[in-house]
């Protein structure tokens, strides 16, 4: 791989460019927000990207806030949702780990007067006053646009390796895809299967079956995101077949891009948390202060029969020529995706 990551993402010196130094201006903004992510897990981007633009995005504004991760465990969401607010959170922000929890915290927060903002997943049927995310269907559609320059003019067999059958934005991300895979006639689907919890783990056995099953014909393998794409290209490289077959991914996380620099990985998906969490603080900042947060237009929720407002911000689809894109964007320093593992 070190070769490889001699390409010219890897050639400069780390430089700041993410905006804001956090230092923070002006009267402090009364109130509190609390943001609640979902695990450590199925992503490192919580931790390693949202967290940290979070915190930068909230000092910068100078406003009190507490951002904990609810470890997979959707009891522990709610626990920590009723002290967020026992302790004077009055907007509150959360990832939820299923919709039908997510709506539960939403309902009772509401019940005692805080506003809600469903980061990223929106939660069907639940009450959020407003979901910022990126658009969802647009990554999966740019996914399947990636896996289909990555294959040229060839007749490929795919397998699907879908996100959590959980979370709303999973099934955006498939329909994306399949909403321009299914359109060439020289794919053919041999294989598909969500992913509980988008568990890294229960991936490499999901795709170690989907593969022998079709005696490992395949050329192409639509991985949701960086992690998924993580397993199947353990199991290809088990059978020699890493860098052959055309793998996409999400996130833009170190493992993605090094596995884009190193010829195994086709694509990924750059959601800046720079932007997202920009984004989340502007609004839940204007509900601190009682004001109207500004939308980018609406989403549907066909499950609250509700049109929710929203701000869905633009994803960049990166591959072997733009890595330094993400860079650019103040997500990574030079350093973490060169030598970071
Ligand atoms: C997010 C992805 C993430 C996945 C697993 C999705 O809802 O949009 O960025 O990779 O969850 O955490």
């Amino acid at each position: 791989m070190g070769a490889a990551l001699a390409l010219s993402a890897c050639g400069g010196s780390d430089s700041d460019s993410g905006g804001g130094d956090g230092g923070g201006s002006g009267d402090k903004a009364e109130g509190k927000i609390g943001v609640i992510l979902p695990d450590t897990k199925s992503s490192v981007r919580w931790e390693s990207a949202d967290k940290p633009a979070l915190e930068k995005a909230f000092k910068a504004a100078n406003v009190d806030f507490d951002i904990q991760n609810a470890e997979g465990d959707a009891d522990k969401m709610q626990t920590i949702a009723d002290g967020m607010i026992t302790d004077g959170v009055t907007v509150l922000a959360i990832v939820n780990l299923d919709s039908d929890s997510g709506a539960a915290i939403e309902e009772k927060a509401k019940s005692q007067g805080v506003k809600t903002i469903d980061y990223d997943r929106l939660t069907l049927g639940g009450s959020a006053d407003v979901y910022i995310s990126y658009d969802n269907s647009k990554v999966g559609a740019l996914q399947g646009e990636g896996l289909q320059k990555c294959l040229g003019d060839k007749d490929a067999n795919l397998i699907y390796l879908n996100g959590s059958p959980t979370d709303n934005n999973a099934t955006l991300f498939s329909q994306g895809a399949h909403s321009v895979l299914d359109k060439n006639t020289k794919y053919k689907k041999v294989g598909e299967q969500a992913v509980p919890d988008w568990d890294n783990e229960q991936a490499v056995t999901i795709f170690e079956q989907l593969y022998t099953k079709v005696d490992g014909k395949v050329e192409g393998v639509y991985a949701a995101n960086d992690g998924l794409a993580g397993a199947v290209i353990s199991i290809l490289d088990k059978n020699g077949q890493a860098g052959k077959v055309a793998v996409t991914g999400q996130d833009a996380t170190v493992e993605g891009l090094q596995n884009i620099l190193a010829g195994d990985q086709c694509m990924t998906i750059q959601k800046s948390a720079t932007g997202q969490a920009g984004a989340l603080a502007e609004v839940a900042i204007a509900m601190v202060k009682g004001e109207d947060p500004e939308t980018t237009g609406t989403v549907t929720d066909d499950q609250g029969k509700r049109d929710v407002p929203a701000v869905l911000l633009d994803p960049v689809a990166i591959d072997k020529t733009n890595v330094k894109a993400v860079i650019d964007a103040g997500d990574m320093k030079a350093s973490e995706l060169c030598t970071g593992n």
